[in-house]
Formats: structure tokens, sequence, C-alpha cells
């Protein structure tokens, strides 16, 4: 309605001091004002806090917000706190009489936004004393920590199940940025019984143009490539910690400024190493993926994966931190055999369940599948987003169809059939 849109406006502006919502904000914001429950998958940074930290300010009652690490936890209610917000955490690493005072406000109703880990939430104890209150909406942040078949497991949170049946007419908003199917399915089952509205936001990065090259000799090939781009900043992904030293000793002696960081790496150098890229401009690293996480460098002009990601979803998070700054950007990704039969074999010889290998493979098949389609890239990554693409004019495969007319599409639909 009307006013209600002007009261979520009211709160995103007097409040968080932002003019407009962000791509899927409203639409979810919206969908908890009507009561319903909602899984937003949206990307990393996309502004997914908003999502209940508006709705909990334009509802009365009490918010509560599920987090699975006191670090987070204790950032968002300080940044709530800063913008005179009336936030609380309870959690294990405050003293009792913090807890205490933090239970006050809350029993006396002037706290709207509470933060508990899930162990703590779902005490009887706790549980027993929320019910009592008027809760208005419940927040699952990181909610792909509930799903087995995600990266994050998490035991506390396969209990938040019961939270439907114990707040039976509260909303409830799960949110993750992790959005492979099964997951997802995974989250409604146990979270909502299957009965949410799922809203899939905001995945493209059309400035990044994506291509894949087969892979014959990486290191002239990565050559050719950053020979293009001099001057520029980039990363460079290789699979193993070796390979990245190697690469970047090679690009070194070729002229290019460049370094390496992998975990292997003493904690001086690798601080050295990513300080260096951060502040100067034009520095290459050649990294293993334990570079990049909380890497937000506007200006980086390319990733280039020398072997295949782990899957379709890590690919994405790699490639996303290219163009940043909103400027045409690349993800270019050296494509081999051998890599295929690597990965098989991490697979197999990791100590999980048959089930867990079965879906491991399955994600590498989706993998191997947009690395080998003909189809626009874009389409297939947004797809397995679960968003419907226009093809995009900016990915190899739309720009190698774009000019010809010379038979080679169709040859290529031929053989792919
Ligand atoms: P996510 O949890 O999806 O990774 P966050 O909720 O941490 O993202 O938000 C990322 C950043 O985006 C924060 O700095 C936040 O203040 C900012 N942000 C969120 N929504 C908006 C908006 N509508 N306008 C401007 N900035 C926003
Ligand atoms: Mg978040
Ligand atoms: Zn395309």
């Amino acid at each position: 309605s009307l006013r209600a849109d002007d009261r979520k406006r009211r709160v995103l502006k007097d409040v968080f001091g932002f003019d407009d919502f962000r791509p899927g904000q409203a639409a979810v914001i919206e969908a908890l004002l009507a009561g319903r429950h909602v899984l937003a998958v949206m990307p990393t940074g996309a502004g997914k806090s908003l999502c209940y930290q508006v709705p909990a300010l334009v509802k009365g009652g009490l918010t509560i917000v599920v987090s699975p690490l006191v670090a987070l936890m204790q950032d968002q209610v300080a940044a709530l706190r800063l913008a005179g917000v009336a936030a609380d955490t309870i959690n294990s690493s405050l003293e009792r009489e913090a807890n205490v005072a933090a239970w006050r406000r809350v029993a006396s109703g002037q706290t709207r936004l509470l933060y508990l880990a899930p162990e703590r939430l779902m005490t009887e104890r706790m549980l027993d004393a929320l019910s009592r209150l008027d809760v208005g909406l419940i927040a699952i942040d990181e909610a792909h920590c509930i799903s087995q078949w995600g990266p994050a497991f998490r035991r506390e949170y396969e209990d938040l199940s019961r939270l439907r049946g114990l707040f039976p007419d509260v909303p409830i908003i799960a949110l993750t940025a992790t959005a492979d199917e099964a997951t997802r399915a995974d989250i409604e089952a146990r979270l909502f019984a299957g009965r949410a509205e799922t809203l899939v936001l905001g995945f493209d990065r059309p400035n990044i143009k994506l291509a894949i090259e087969p892979k014959q000799d990486s290191k002239r090939q990565l050559l050719r490539f950053i020979e293009r781009h001099q001057g520029k900043s980039g990363i460079i992904y290789c699979l193993s910690r070796r390979k990245t030293e190697e690469m970047a000793a090679f690009l070194e002696k070729n002229g290019v400024r460049a370094l390496a960081y992998h975990a292997g790496m003493s904690k001086e150098t690798r601080e050295a190493n990513q300080n260096a890229f951060m502040s100067l401009s034009g520095v290459v690293m050649v990294a293993t993926i334990a570079f990049g996480m909380g890497i937000d460098k506007p200006d980086v002009a390319y990733v280039f994966h020398t072997d295949l990601p782990g899957s379709l979803e890590a690919y994405y998070q790699e490639i996303g931190r290219a163009g940043r700054d909103g400027r045409s950007a690349e993800a270019h990704m050296l494509y081999g055999l051998g890599d295929i039969r690597t990965r098989r074999m991490f697979i197999d010889d990791e100590d999980t369940s048959t089930e867990h290998k079965r879906r491991a493979h399955r994600r590498l098949d989706t993998l191997i599948g947009y690395c080998e389609t003909a189809q626009c890239r874009r389409q297939v990554l947004l797809g397995y987003f679960g968003e419907d693409a226009q093809a995009c004019g900016n990915c190899d495969n739309c720009l190698d169809q774009a000019p010809r007319a010379d038979g080679g599409t169709e040859a290529r639909i031929i053989l792919a059939a």
C-alpha cells in the first residue's frame, strides 16, 4: 500500500540515510510487511541486512535476528546503535551483567532488534521467555548454514526448523548469498515446509565480459592476456600453491608486476602482498582461493582462472571481484580436460558421504556445462541462480556470433546435438 511504501522509505532515509532501495529490497520488505515468509537470495554486498532491519522498524514489536558469528552480530548491533536504533545481542562473549542488562531492555519492550546465535535462541528458556513478548519478525541470516549440502553446514542451524511451529503468526525471512538449487530447496523445506516466497535477485554483473579459452600453454596464454591489460590490477587464480609462485615468477621475468598469495605463506608475506595489491595500481595477484574473502578493491580489471574453479558458484564469487567500479572488466578462464579429472579426484578423495560426493560431482557437471555451452554464458550463469536474462552481447559466445553469418553457429549446434 501507499502508506507502507511511505513508511519504509521514510525509515530508509531517516534511519539509514539512503534515498533509494537497492534491487530486491523493496519487494522483500513488502512481502514481510504483508505477513509472508521470504527466502531472499542476494549476492554478498547486495544489502540483505536492510531487508529485515527496515521492516523491523516499520512494524512494532521485537525482531529476532539469528546470525552464526558473534563478530557479525556485534558489528551489526554497533552499526544499528550508531544509527540510533535500539539493538541488542545476548551472546557468550559478553559478561553476564551485559547479557542481563540486554535482556531487561528486551523484556521491557525497548529493544527493536535482538541478535542471537542459533544455539542461544533455541534453548527452552529463551524460547519460553520470547514467546511472552511481542515478536514481529524473525530473520535468519546466512541461512545456507541449515543445509547439509551447503559449504557451511552448522548443526545448530538444523533446530531452527522448529521456529515456524513455535511462532506460527510471525513472518520469517531467511537470507543467503548461496543460490544453488539444491541448497535453496533445502532451506525452503526445512524452514518453511516449502511455503515461502523466494526472491533471487541481482546476480548480474553486466560490465564483466565472460570468456573461456581451451587450455594449451597456460603461461603463454596468461601473458598474452595480461599484455592486453598493461598497467591494470588483476587477480590470477591457480589451483595449487606451487603454481601461484611459479606463475608470479614467470610474470615478473616478463616485466609484469606480480605477487603470489596462498595459505602456505607466512602471515607477514601474505599481508605485505595483499597490502601492495590493495594500495597500488597495476599489481597482478597470483593466488589460490585463499585470496579474496573481503577483498573490495574497486579497480580490479580482470580475474583470470588458469585452472577450473571448484563450482559455478565459486567461479561467480571469484569473478565478482573484478569491475566493482562499474568499468568494463574481464573474467577469463582456461579450460582443459585435465582439470576435470583433477576435480573429480578431489571429490572422490574427500572424506564425506556418498551422497555428498554425488552432489559434488553434479555441481562439477554444471560447471562443465557452463564451460562447454555455445549459448550466451551470462544466460547460463544467471539461469543457474534463477534469473532470466537476454543474450548479453558481452561474452565470447555472444561476441563470436554477432558479426558473422558463415554458418559457424549452425555447425556448433549440430556438433552439440
Ligand atoms: P549483504 O548482507 O547482502 O552482504 P549488507 O547488508 O552488509 O549486504 O550491505 C552491504 C552494504 O550496502 C552496506 O554498507 C549497506 O549499508 C549498503 N546498503 C544496503 N542497502 C543500501 C541502499 N538501499 N542504498 C545504499 N547502500 C545500501
Ligand atoms: Mg550479510
Ligand atoms: Zn552472452
